[in-house]
């Protein structure tokens, strides 16, 4: 039996002989001047159906081949709910059925253009799941005990819109808390919660992207990069990005296009991942190093001269930088460039080697490669490091500091500030901002945090820093996706902690099995958003729809209501949000109604229609009038084509003078920063940016002064890019307001003797967080998470070979998992993917995934929690034939559950890399075994705590956060300000 590898190879073969055949055959039917492909629809296999035949494109059954039996489809569009980076699908619809048989590439779809990764086509595993949530649910005995019956959506909707009334009209606006994990649109959850006139939108960021975001925002005022890589000369990449990470698909085809034109790819990346495989230099550092490399690099461009002088003096903030750090000298660029110099020179190749262990050489090696990039040099870095690390939001501040140097910033081949490349239209109602302050999500210790300190709830639950009434899970799994898992099954549990638990979800999952209700939502094909993610140089907004909804409309039909459509009683959140928000103010005194009333048909509630209808028409340049051309209304036509590219080519966003009719009589400071009375222009794009305050007279700031011109520039304080964030200075920081390097808690002087570092940031590309569970084909791919070791290391430890079981001991508890000794993990260093080890309890057995979720026996005594696997997953019987062929039965070890929070206390982002000892398991354990003492959890907790700067000692205003920095859902301006008790941290 050949290995896959040969497998592979043959493969390869085989299609290339493929290739050849096909390529004469087309040549034969050429020269007879015959159609080459005479199939159904006349359209060569290989090319996407032509848009003008979705209404009825033919495919021939290959069941019944050799007979020729043709099936007819309607193509619906729709975007991909399995990440980030909605790419369009098509949805094939059988014309006979109204069923969909499958999901292919959108090719209207700009940013992904008719490309998908594993998972999205998979969509259809998730949309035929039988084991999917159909109805809403209540439990019927006590929280957590597996016991459930089935409610109308009446029931659900009166019982939670009573309980929101009561706690809005009662002043407890706080006690109601919506936790996204996966947003999946722009803006439509922080609308609801504002017209309610509540702060509780928590999301799941400072687990995710925030120390990645935190890096950028203090440069930009913008919290993504837009990397420009199809016309890179060079890429850098921290992370797997061409693999799995930000925009996966969308950037992955334009990195490969750009390899073909010969482009060089750097990727830092501790393991050797897919994305690895492919770079011209893959650099496998020390974790929590990758700073030090960038430093390196920024130093090595600095003291050979070669950065764009010219971009530094226009655009960096180095007159602030020198008028509060170098009183005395004088303001001039020459000057600055003289500090400079001095500034990066410790940051050598020899000490970045040292830190990272990769050879000086090499090092240098690729610094003379980025600096021949000139300004054609994209990079991201999102997770990974960024997410790893104390301090590693100076991972995405010093990688950035690198174009910055080059003027690599909203370049041809560039990095752009993603609200540079992305499109939010302005939607048909927009509450005011609410008038509280969640301190539950936003404590007075991080004052600077990117996002919501989500995963410290339960912690401030415990400390008695407030409960919650109502709390609402919406595509998040929070038992399994934080550190700390089991604190938060602890506070789910405590009905007088969370008074009501409400989980919006398609599948169950770990979390859901504690809540009050649980209730179905649709997948990507069965729910309304919108979308646009900046992928190059463009902006898009792309819309997903319920697939059966717009076909069936297309035919003729009234479809009021998505549950007509979609299996079971499965909703969307748009329609029933409108509909809670409409039964907690019935009678519209509460204020909360108005935004979720027809404006066409006052009194009314909004539809969709209605609601995209209005966006469409009113807030998307170019639309109406590209729709009118083919007799279309702008939804028709988004109902059509799933996608549409407002603009290309875009440039310089921040190069742009500002028009004199926005200026007024503009106010100049002596470092440039232009404020006016003048009104502001209005846009309809309402992308998320930084918002920089007024000036003491109140005006607002419209651009920034570059040689004698008022230019756009960045949402910034200074408006320049900032070099020295005045942000970090003024607000407890000053150490670190220049872009630097922080050793992480990882570093090698923090590790005890015999301690080795856990990567478990990674994921692989076939895995959808908590919902690939219930998508079979994703499961077969890839179900189990081992430990990857170097054979050095596990030779040292005396693990003997793959497979060998091993416990993996972090300050909390340990796991057990199998050993995967590999080459492609630098020794020292141990790595585990998420996604995996996914169970449900016995209780609840007959819930969850049975492809993908064990049974697990979950006790507490009096060392802590102890969770087994009791039935591992295997064949069965089902409404899918497909699970009576179920091969494997490992799925992993949740290995999250052992990681106390981290919480890095500058960006808020939990700091996932572990310190951990690994071993030979004991005689007694077994494969998926987690132990954790939730008492220890809680004293790491306070030790991370203690190293935060509060508010009420270092603000220097009186408030509680700069009122610049980004908020997904921002509190009216009085909100910001600091309770007049308080001092903050002196609490719990
Ligand atoms: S990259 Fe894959 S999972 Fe992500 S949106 Fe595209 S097709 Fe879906």
């Amino acid at each position: 039996m050949p290995d896959r590898h040969d497998q592979g190879a043959g493969d390869g073969a085989d299609l290339a002989a493929l290739g050849r055949r096909v390529s004469a055959a087309r040549a034969a039917a050429e020269a007879r001047g015959e159609t080459f492909y005479p199939g159904a629809s006349r359209v060569h296999l290989a090319a996407f159906p032509p848009r003008e035949r979705w209404d009825d494109w033919v495919e021939l059954s290959s069941r019944a081949w050799p007979a020729r039996e043709e099936h007819h489809y309607m193509l619906v569009p729709t975007t991909c709910f399995n990440c980030e980076s909605a790419c369009g699908l098509l949805a094939y619809v059988d014309r006979d059925t109204r069923r969909v048989r499958k999901f292919e590439g959108n090719p209207e779809h700009p940013g992904s253009r008719g490309r998908n990764c594993a998972k999205g086509p998979a969509t259809i595993n998730q949309v035929t799941d039988p084991d999917r949530i159909l109805y809403p649910m209540k439990r019927s005995g006590p929280r957590g005990g597996g016991s459930w019956e089935r409610i109308t959506w009446d029931e659900a909707l009166d019982a939670l819109a009573a309980r929101i009334r009561a706690a809005i009209t009662e002043g407890r606006q706080n006690e109601i808390m919506v936790h996204l994990g996966r947003p999946g649109e722009d803006g439509y959850t922080e609308r609801v919660l504002a017209g309610w006139g509540v702060d509780g939108h928590n999301s799941h960021t400072n687990v995710c992207s925030s120390g990645g975001r935190a890096g950028f925002q203090f440069w930009m005022g913008i919290d993504r990069p837009s990397p420009d890589h199809a016309n890179a000369r060079v890429i850098y990449l921290i992370s797997s990005h061409l693999e799995t990470g930000h925009y996966f698909n969308p950037h992955a085809q334009r990195i490969t296009e750009a390899r073909a034109n010969g482009a060089k790819v750097i990727v830092l990346d501790t393991r050797l991942s897919n994305t690895a495989t492919h770079a011209d230099y893959w650099l496998s550092p020390q974790p929590g190093s990758e700073a030090a490399i960038n430093l390196a690099i920024a130093s090595h461009l600095i003291r050979t001269g070669r950065y764009d002088r010219e971009f530094v003096r226009r655009w960096w903030n180095w007159a602030d930088y020198l008028t509060a750090c170098h009183p005395g000298t004088p303001v001039t660029f020459e000057a600055f460039e003289q500090i400079l110099a001095g500034l990066y020179a410790e940051f050598t190749f020899e000490f970045a080697a040292a830190e990272s262990g990769i050879d000086a050489a090499v090092l240098a090696e690729v610094a003379d490669v980025v600096a021949g990039a000139g300004s054609r040099f994209s990079c991201h870095s999102w997770r990974s490091a960024a997410a790893g690390n104390l301090g590693g939001w100076q991972v995405s501040r010093t990688l950035f500091l690198i174009s910055a140097l080059l003027g690599a910033v909203a370049t041809e081949g560039g990095t752009f500030p993603n609200a540079w490349n992305k499109f939010v239209p302005r939607p048909i109602h927009t509450p005011p901002h609410p008038g509280v302050w969640q301190e539950l999500s936003w404590p007075l210790e991080f004052p600077l945090a990117q996002n919501e300190l989500s995963f410290l709830l339960p912690h401030f639950l415990k400390d008695g820093r407030g409960k919650l009434d109502t709390y609402f899970i919406r595509v998040y799994n929070p038992v399994w996706t934080n550190p700390d898992g089991l604190s938060w099954m602890e506070v789910l549990t405590d009905e007088q902690k969370v008074g009501c638990f409400a989980a919006l979800t398609p599948t169950w999952n770990e979390s859901a099995y504690f809540a009050d209700y649980v209730l179905p939502m649709g997948h990507g094909s069965e729910r309304h958003d919108t979308h646009s993610y900046e992928q190059y140089d463009g902006q898009w907004v792309g819309f997903r729809q319920p697939v059966l909804r717009a076909a069936r409309q297309r035919l003729g039909e009234t479809i009021t209501d998505t549950r007509q459509v979609n299996p079971g009683e499965v909703w969307e959140e748009n329609e029933f949000w409108t509909e809670l928000s409409w039964r907690i103010d019935p009678d519209g005194s509460m204020g909360i109604r108005q935004y979720h009333e027809s404006r066409a048909r006052p009194g009314h509630k909004l539809t969709v229609d209605e609601y995209y209808g209005w966006m469409f028409e009113n807030s998307v340049p170019g639309l109406p009038k590209r729709a009118a051309a083919e007799g279309l209304t702008p939804l028709e036509w988004m109902r059509r084509y799933g996608a549409f590219e407002i603009s290309r080519g875009g440039g310089a966003w921040h190069e742009q003078e500002v028009p004199a009719g926005e200026l007024g009589d503009p106010v100049i400071t002596p470092t440039g920063r232009v404020y006016t009375d003048a009104p502001a222009a209005a846009s309809p794009n309402i992308v998320p940016a930084g918002a920089p305050a007024p000036d003491p007279a109140g005006r607002r700031p419209a651009g920034v002064q570059v040689d004698g011109k008022i230019l756009r520039g960045f949402p910034t304080p200074s408006g320049r890019l900032e070099f020295w964030s005045s942000t970090l200075a003024s607000w407890g920081w000053p150490e670190h307001a220049l872009p630097g390097y922080i050793r992480s808690h990882v570093h090698p002087s923090q590790l005890a003797p015999g301690q080795l570092v856990l990567l478990s940031t990674f994921r692989l590309p076939t895995q959808i967080h908590t919902r690939s569970a219930n998508s079979k084909w994703l499961d077969e791919l890839s179900h189990t998470n081992p430990v990857w070791i170097h054979p050095h290391d596990a030779g040292r430890l005396g693990i003997q070979q793959t497979g060998d079981l091993i416990r993996v001991e972090t300050e909390i508890g340990y796991f057990v998992a199998k050993a995967w000794l590999t080459q492609g993990i630098r020794p020292g260093v141990v790595a585990c993917s998420h996604h995996m080890g996914r169970w449900k309890l016995a209780g609840h057995a007959q819930v969850g995934s049975g492809g993908m979720m064990a049974t697990a026996d979950l006790r507490r005594d009096a060392g802590g929690w102890g969770l087994r696997i009791t039935d591992r997953v295997g064949p069965h019987e089902s409404a899918d034939p497909d699970t009576a062929r179920i091969w494997w039965s490992d799925t992993g070890v949740h290995q999250n559950l052992t990681f106390p929070v981290h919480p890095d206390p500058i960006s808020g982002m939990h700091c996932w890399h572990q310190a951990v000892r690994v071993r030979p398991a004991d005689p007694g354990d077994a494969h998926g075994d987690v132990s954790v003492d939730t008492a220890k959890a809680r004293a790491v907790y306070r030790r991370w705590m203690a190293e935060t700067r509060p508010a009420g000692s270092v603000s220097p205003d009186g408030t509680r956060r700069p009122s610049w920095l980004m908020r997904p859902l921002k509190p009216a301006a009085a909100a910001f300000q600091l309770p007049a008790s308080g001092q903050a941290g002196d609490r719990g």
